[in-house]
């Protein structure tokens, strides 16, 4: 046979694969892989010689394909930025300021603060009132009663309440006084948990692990929109590393990557990512520098007196310092 026949009968036979092919695609899709047993065995009618070569070709044809899904969470499943908005305050917009004690200790304790909240124009407050304490014989918050606390302090300074929950069962019980849900660090990878505040009508702040990857926190945050909650709110709080000099490393190129991967807001703890005061300010501006959505850091009347966190804490006047300082170096609008 000259070379030209062998050439076009080549592509005759091409061209019926591609037929072939074509067909066995459609049906293969029709069934899961798992469903589907690979069955080499027609292969004893084809010649010693060439069995090994269309072994080959056959093993590559049954390899089951893992399509790569499109996360939720990411941007190219929403190109647009997710604004959420609680009582007609959004975040997701304009930076905002978060802040708040570490532990909801007393009304009146959380009174004291939430003033100055309102007088510094902030609209957001956080406070913890299910504390994930690493000793059990430390204060492990006030439960329901403290829930109670911040919504009477979100009522009466206009402010929109944020404390951690801890367990599913409570979810429920505490998106009645929240405006937001808190999931802490620690339980960045309680899947249950995770799975249920995705069936709650409040948004959610999903916190970085202490030791997650980025890839580890975003599989996290899309368990909750799986799940039918679209309204998460990512937050960096600074990951474990050798460091010894702050209590963790904050990692503020996951800003960006967060901002550029997914359309969730993500904010800053400025406070437990590195659980020193005098790194407040550098921070603070470092976040919103890399484009964070906002800030969070703990306040409380009396830091010397805290219950939990107590030297990372500013005190009132420190936080009407910060405050001015940030509006001077960075967003007047605050
Ligand atoms: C908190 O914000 O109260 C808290 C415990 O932080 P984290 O989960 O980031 O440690
Ligand atoms: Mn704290």
């Amino acid at each position: 046979m000259a070379n030209n026949e062998k050439i076009q009968q080549l592509q005759h036979i091409d061209h019926q694969l591609a037929k072939l092919l074509e067909q066995r695609v459609q049906l293969t899709r029709e069934f899961s892989t798992q469903e589907k047993s690979v069955d080499l065995s027609f292969l004893e009618e084809v010649s010693d010689e060439n069995r090994t070569q269309i072994m080959e070709i056959f093993t590559l044809l049954n390899k089951p394909s893992s399509p790569k899904r499109t996360l939720l969470v990411s941007r190219d499943a929403q190109p647009e930025s997710t604004i959420i908005t609680s009582k007609g305050r959004s975040l997701g917009r304009t930076p905002q300021i978060i802040a708040g004690p570490c532990s909801v200790e007393s009304e009146e304790q959380v009174m004291a603060v939430a003033e100055v909240l309102q007088e510094q124009g902030i609209k957001w407050m956080r406070g913890g009132a299910f504390k994930p304490r690493t000793s059990p014989y430390d204060f492990q918050g006030l439960g329901k009663r403290g829930l109670e606390i911040l919504r009477l302090a979100g009522d009466q300074y206009d402010l929109r309440v944020i404390s951690e929950v801890m367990h599913p069962a409570d979810l429920e019980m505490a998106a009645e006084y929240l405006d937001v849900i808190q999931i802490g660090a620690r339980n960045m990878q309680n899947f249950d948990l995770l799975k249920a505040a995705g069936k709650v009508q409040k948004p959610v702040l999903l916190k970085r692990g202490l030791s997650a990857t980025l890839e580890e926190y975003l599989y996290a945050a899309e368990y909750i929109l799986d799940a039918g909650n679209s309204e998460v709110i990512l937050c960096e709080r600074g990951i474990r590393t050798y460091e010894k000099w702050t209590r963790n490393t904050l990692d503020i190129s996951a800003v960006p990557i967060l901002k550029q991967e997914t359309h969730l807001p993500v904010l800053v703890d400025i406070t437990h990512s590195t659980g020193r005061k005098d790194l407040l300010l550098p921070m603070g501006r470092a976040a919103l520098a890399a484009g964070a959505d906002g800030i969070m850091l703990e306040v409380h009347p009396d830091p010397a007196k805290a219950l939990s966190d107590s030297k990372q804490q500013i005190n009132l006047e420190e936080f009407r310092h910060f405050m001015e300082q940030i509006r001077m170096m960075n967003h007047p609008s605050f």
